[in-house]
C-alpha cells in the first residue's frame, strides 16, 4: 500500500515560475491581473465554480504567485462558460472572462498539455477553422482522440459508423467559399493558433 499524500499541493518557491503573472499581464485579456483585491465575489457569482479545480479568485492568486503548471493544467478555464457574471459583479471591473481566455491560449501552447483533452480539442477546432473556414466536427473529434487517446478512437469507431449511416455526422470536410486566408490571418493575429500548421 502506498504512503498517503498528506500535503498534495505543497510547492517550493524554486518550483514556481515567478514571471508567470507578468507573462499573462503582457497578453491580451490579462492586463488587469494585478488589480484584483481577492474579494472572492467572482467565485461566489460563478455558476460553475463548484466544478472547477480552482475557483476564479484562486486561479488569479495562483497565476500571480507563479503556479504556472498548476494553473495551465487545471480545468478551470475550460469549464468557464463565458457567462460574464463575474465580470459584471467584480468591484474592480476586472474582465475575468478575458483572463480565462488568456489562460486558455497559454494552455493550448503548453507542451506538457499535449495529451490533455480540452486544450487539444481547442487546438484542433482552431486548426479546422483556419484551414477550411468552418468547424468540421467529425474531423476535429477524430484528430483530438488520435492525439489524446488513440485506443479510445477505436472504441468510438462503431458509434461513429452508426451515426454516419444514419446521416447524423458527415465525413466531408466542408470549406467556406470566401477568403479563407483572412480568417487565418485573424486567428494568427489573435494568437489562437498554437502552431502554424493547418491541415489544408
Ligand atoms: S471579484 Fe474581482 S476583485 Fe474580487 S476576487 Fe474576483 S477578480 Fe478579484
Ligand atoms: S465568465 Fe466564466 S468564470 Fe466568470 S462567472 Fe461565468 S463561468 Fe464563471
Amino acid at each position: 500500500m502506498g504512503t498517503p499524500q498528506i500535503l498534495p499541493n505543497l510547492r517550493y518557491q524554486q518550483n514556481l515560475d515567478l514571471g508567470f503573472g507578468s507573462e499573462v499581464v503582457s497578453r491580451p485579456g490579462g492586463e488587469d491581473l494585478y488589480r484584483c483585491i481577492q474579494c472572492g465575489t467572482c467565485s461566489s457569482t460563478c455558476p460553475v465554480s463548484v466544478y472547477m479545480q480552482h475557483t476564479p479568485r484562486k486561479i488569479i492568486a495562483m497565476t500571480r504567485a507563479g503556479f504556472r503548471e498548476d494553473v495551465l493544467s487545471s480545468n478551470t478555464m475550460w469549464l468557464c462558460a463565458s457567462c460574464y457574471s463575474c465580470t459584471v459583479e467584480c468591484p474592480k471591473q476586472i474582465k475575468i472572462t478575458d483572463i480565462m481566455y488568456s489562460l486558455k491560449r497559454l494552455a493550448i501552447r503548453e507542451p506538457r498539455n499535449a495529451r490533455l483533452p480540452a486544450p487539444v480539442l481547442a487546438d484542433e477546432f482552431m486548426k479546422s477553422v483556419a484551414a477550411t473556414g468552418r468547424s468540421n466536427e467529425t474531423w476535429t473529434i477524430t484528430w483530438t482522440w488520435l492525439r489524446v487517446r488513440p485506443l479510445e478512437l477505436l472504441k468510438q469507431a462503431w458509434l461513429g459508423l452508426r451515426l454516419w449511416l444514419k446521416g447524423r455526422i458527415s465525413i466531408a470536410r466542408h470549406r467556406m467559399t470566401g477568403d479563407r486566408r483572412s480568417i487565418r490571418r485573424l486567428l494568427k493575429a489573435a494568437g489562437t493558433l498554437a502552431q502554424d500548421r493547418g491541415r489544408g
